[in-house]
């Protein structure tokens, strides 16, 4: 079943439960990492009740319209879930971090201060364009696979119609 899912449409149905949802019904618009995995899902309230809350990445509450198209995750959004990810020391999250990083600094909406070393582990310090915020974040050894996948997950958040990952064209 989850070979076939677009992360980045809006679901007509539940990810979970594979109820149709009702025009105006209550939906949860989530991310969330099952074993390793990213993904991005569409609950009704009930298979929102029911889940592995501590699978969850970020989520909005939104509610069901016909001709709404898919859900835009903007940077706002993405750097939203940057901050909610700071005190998740798990690998995956961290991973996750390191890369949403990265796809933040491509797009010009942090800048990368200078890189720290404590222990043997790298840190990069990021600010926040136009704003004093800063972010601490790890400096993440992925394999090429997974780096590619998780890539490929966050690019087509933002952009439905890219076919491309946020890796293409970058020098390793
Ligand atoms: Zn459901």
């Amino acid at each position: 079943m989850a070979e076939n899912w677009t992360y980045a449409k809006r679901q007509l149905c539940c990810s979970d439960c594979e109820r149709t949802f009702q025009e105006g019904e209550e939906v949860y618009s989530m991310m969330r990492i099952v074993e390793d995995e990213l993904q991005r899902v569409d609950l009704c309230r009930a298979s929102f009740d029911d889940r592995d809350a501590s699978q969850d990445v970020v989520y909005w509450r939104t509610s069901h319209r016909e001709k709404g198209g898919a859900m835009k995750v903007d940077f706002d959004m993405l750097l939203a879930v940057l901050e909610k990810l700071a005190d998740d020391q798990r690998d995956e999250r961290l991973d996750l971090r390191y890369l949403l990083t990265l796809l933040l600094v491509r797009h010009r909406k942090l800048r990368l201060e200078r890189v720290e070393s404590k222990k043997g582990v790298e840190f990069l310090i990021l600010r926040k364009v136009r704003t004093k915020t800063t972010f601490k974040v790890e400096s993440r050894e992925l394999e090429e696979e997974r780096r590619k996948r998780l890539s490929a997950v966050l690019a087509g958040l933002l952009d439905p119609t890219s076919e491309g990952g946020i890796d293409s064209g970058e020098a390793t």
